[in-house]
This record gives C-alpha cells, sequence and structure tokens, in this order.
C-alpha cells in the first residue's frame, strides 16, 4: 500500500476513535416532526434520503483516499475525519428512525380524533370512542 493511502488509513483510525461525539442527532430525525403525528412512511422516507447521503459520503471519502494515492489534493487529508463523522450522524438518526417506526408498529390510531393508542386497545385513551 503506498505511504499517503497508509497515512490517510491512520487517520481514518484516529478520526474514528475520537469521534462518537453524535449527542443531539437523534433530533435529526425526531425532532424535525416533534409535536405532530409521524406516520410510518415518512420516516421510512426519512430512512431512505439518509441512507442516500451516506452512500454519497461514503463515495467522498472514496475519492479522498483515491486522490490521495495519485498524490493529488493533500489537503483532503482534512476531509475525511468530517467526513466519517457525518455517516456516523445519519447513521445515528437511522437508528433512531428506525425505533420509531418499531414504536409506531405497535400502535394504531382513532378513527376519530387521530390519537396514537395502543393496538390492543378497545377504547381511545383520548376522546374515548370505542375500536
Ligand atoms: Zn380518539
Amino acid at each position: 500500500m503506498d505511504e499517503r493511502v497508509k497515512e490517510l488509513l491512520d487517520r481514518v483510525r484516529d478520526a474514528a476513535l475520537t469521534a462518537g461525539q453524535v449527542a443531539g442527532v437523534t433530533a435529526r430525525c425526531a425532532g424535525k416532526y416533534a409535536g405532530q403525528m409521524v406516520d410510518v412512511a415518512k420516516l421510512n422516507m426519512k430512512i431512505f434520503d439518509l441512507r442516500a447521503e451516506t452512500a454519497g459520503l461514503l463515495r467522498d471519502i472514496g475519492q479522498v483516499v483515491y486522490d490521495a494515492h495519485l498524490g493529488r489534493d493533500a489537503a483532503g487529508d482534512d476531509q475525511i475525519g468530517p467526513l466519517l463523522e457525518q455517516i456516523d450522524e445519519r447513521n445515528e438518526a437511522i437508528r433512531a428512525c428506525k425505533e420509531q417506526v418499531a414504536v409506531l408498529k405497535k400502535c394504531k390510531r382513532c378513527p376519530a380524533c387521530g390519537a396514537v393508542c395502543g393496538r390492543d386497545d378497545k377504547f381511545c385513551k383520548d376522546c374515548g370512542a370505542a375500536f
């Protein structure tokens, strides 16, 4: 492996060890829809978008590594850490969205008022409508 690529991979390793500060990222998914009815379709759409963003970021990292291999763009080294952090953020947001999907799948909506109720509930906890 050539020296520049090896150096770059060492930086990637270091960045991976120091990253992991993804606090508040969950809010990226949950916060955007907070206070409103969130449905599974919207969440799945969000997961799809986040995955597409992650694929783009992975491609960017690959380009930086390959440019380093060619001996181009020495400044590219500094891009790796932030790119990895952005991927970590998106993976965390995907995890949060999946968690919400799992919660919603255990629920049903009241046909009268739209409140989220347990799947096995006989009456709406908000308006009392019978299911
Ligand atoms: Zn209701």
